[in-house]
């Protein structure tokens, strides 16, 4: 990847001029540890004008809502609107990045730091490493050649990135280069087990209620995508309300339901708006959800992907069904 022309742009545009930092709309831990742990080392460096965002409602889940850096973080409609230099993070197309956008038409240099395979390539440096298993992995790459030294709240933002999209060290992209960068990140003195507490065993009451309400209601076609099949549920705005709980805690729903052993593809479909639907694709290797994804609208890897639907649940899960045997996995 282009690291130099990374690094050159920093070098230069950085110690004078405004930076913005921007990650993806209902940002993940990837999407927020990534782009606050690479924000803290671009404070180190005493870079004057700084700024962290993401476009959309201006809340952090609970989960990362005690992460290092969280000082750096304004809402949309308070991020500069004429920045020098623009730098993404975990944003696979423009679309991701809603109302701020233009935000990158407008800077002097756009750098993007990413692990998505469907990544467009939307910016003057790509740095674009589908092998990552998270766009943490390349930000660390990054402040090491921006001799930038870890230290524990760095390692935190990059830990939790990357525990969070390696499903805590589970995933196929689990290799020997993630493990040995955990190692780096720990030996600074983060405590994992108080981390992963915080990070994911600690929901309130009435999100394990509504978790019960959304999974009961799970549903097994068996004969989809060329017999490989699939389970799909789906959870309203009227769930959560009566649930007292923020759209966040959907987001944990696709867990359990991607443990189903007689499926290969499941799929939660979330209501973000009346008749619009942020969806949720995992598979164990059958079919590239991903390319699914990428036909309906959306992006993702091959093994874990989203869109946004449109229609009843109904509507959105015959979509996706009627993608499946197009992009099963030779
Ligand atoms: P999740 O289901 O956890 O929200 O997302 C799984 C993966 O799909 C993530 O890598 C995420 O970046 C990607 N993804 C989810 N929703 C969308 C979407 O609407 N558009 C695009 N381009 N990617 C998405
Ligand atoms: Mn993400
Ligand atoms: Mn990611």
């Amino acid at each position: 990847a282009d690291f130099s022309a990374a690094v050159s742009a920093i070098r230069e545009l950085a110690p004078t001029g405004r930076v913005l930092l921007i990650c993806h709309v209902n940002p993940d831990g990837d999407a927020l540890g990534s782009m606050l742990g690479f924000g803290l080392g671009l404070r180190r460096l005493g870079v004057p004008r700084l700024q962290a965002t993401f476009p959309g409602t201006f809340e952090i889940p609970e989960p990362f809502a005690a992460l290092p850096g969280l000082d750096l973080l304004v809402s949309e409609e308070q991020a500069e609107p004429e920045p020098d230099l623009v730098i993404v993070f975990d944003v696979a197309a423009v679309s991701r990045l809603g109302g701020l956008a233009d935000r990158l038409s407008r800077a002097r240099a756009t750098v993007a730091l990413d692990h998505h395979a469907s990544n467009t390539g939307f910016a003057g440096v790509n740095l674009v490493d589908a092998g990552a298993a998270a766009t943490s992995v390349v930000a660390e790459e990054l402040l090491r050649r921006l001799d930038v030294p870890l230290d524990a709240e760095i390692a935190e933002c990059l830990y939790v990135a990357l525990a969070t999209d390696t499903g805590s060290f589970r995933f196929d992209m689990t290799t020997p280069r993630v493990h040995e960068m955990a190692a780096r990140l720990i030996a600074t003195g983060l405590r994992p087990g108080e981390i992963s507490r915080r990070v994911f065993d600690s929901r309130p009451f009435g999100a394990m209620k509504l978790s019960a309400e959304v999974l009961s209601r799970a549903q097994l076609d068996p004969t989809a995508a060329d017999g490989h099949g699939m389970v799909w549920t789906y959870a309203t705005l009227g769930d959560l309300e009566r649930h007292g709980q923020r759209p966040y805690v959907l987001d944990a729903l696709i867990d359990p339901v991607r443990c189903v052993a007689e499926v290969d593809v499941s799929v939660v479909v979330k209501e973000l708006a009346e008749r619009e639907w942020a969806v949720s694709l995992r598979s164990k290797g059958a079919v590239d959800v991903s390319a699914v994804a990428v036909a309906l609208g959306g992006g993702g890897h091959r093994l874990a992907a989203g869109f946004t639907g449109y229609g009843t649940p109904g509507d959105v899960v015959t979509a996706v069904r009627d993608e499946l045997g197009n992009h099963l996995i030779p």
